[in-house]
Parts: structure tokens; C-alpha cells; sequence
């Protein structure tokens, strides 16, 4: 009866800890999929795409982006061109704050 008992506490337990689970895996996708890449610190890079040549402007939140865990500095996107998938490094061709601001100025 005791051990019924007991079984049953921990499957309700093990409910509770399930919910918690799920409520603060709903809130950090929230942060990091919605409110980081809106209102969080922007980095732009200058891209050049290497099929057409043609450059392009990447907008993406560092460390924010599940991707850059395990692909690092370089992300796999499609050219806005030529649609033609390739590898780029977004990190060497970041641009500075200065120049982002100047570019905004432009647009
Ligand atoms: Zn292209």
C-alpha cells in the first residue's frame, strides 16, 4: 500500500517536472527564436555570393542561432540571386556597427 503510494507520488512528480520541462523549453524557444533575432543584438555580414558574385546582406544573432553550434563560423544559405545554396563565412565578413549604421543610412 505504502510502495502504491509512493509510486504514485513519483509518477505525479514526474509530471510536474515534465511541465517545468516544457514550460521553460516553450519560454527559452520564445527568447531565442522570436525575441533575440527582433530586438536583440544584431550583426550584419556583407556577403558575396561565389557563384553570381553578386552581395548580399546577412542579418543573423550571435550565439543566439542553434546552427552555430555546430557549424561554427560558416552557414550553409541560399543567394538571394541565384538561389544556389553555398557555404559562407559570416564571421570575417561581419561588418561594424559604424558601417551597418552607414549602410541603414543608405537603405
Ligand atoms: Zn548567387
Amino acid at each position: 500500500m505504502l510502495i502504491s503510494k509512493l509510486v504514485l507520488k513519483a509518477k505525479y512528480s514526474m509530471v510536474d517536472i515534465l511541465l517545468v520541462y516544457v514550460v521553460i523549453t516553450a519560454a527559452v524557444f520564445v527568447v531565442v527564436f522570436m525575441l533575440l533575432p527582433r530586438y536583440g543584438p544584431h550583426t550584419i555580414s556583407r556577403l558575396t555570393c561565389p557563384r553570381c558574385k553578386k552581395k548580399f546582406n546577412y542579418h543573423w544573432v550571435p550565439g543566439a542561432s542553434f546552427i552555430s553550434l555546430y557549424r561554427g563560423r560558416n552557414r550553409r544559405l541560399k543567394c538571394p540571386y541565384c538561389h544556389i545554396v553555398s557555404t559562407f563565412d559570416v564571421v570575417s565578413t561581419k561588418l561594424t556597427t559604424e558601417q551597418a549604421r552607414l549602410l541603414k543610412a543608405k537603405a
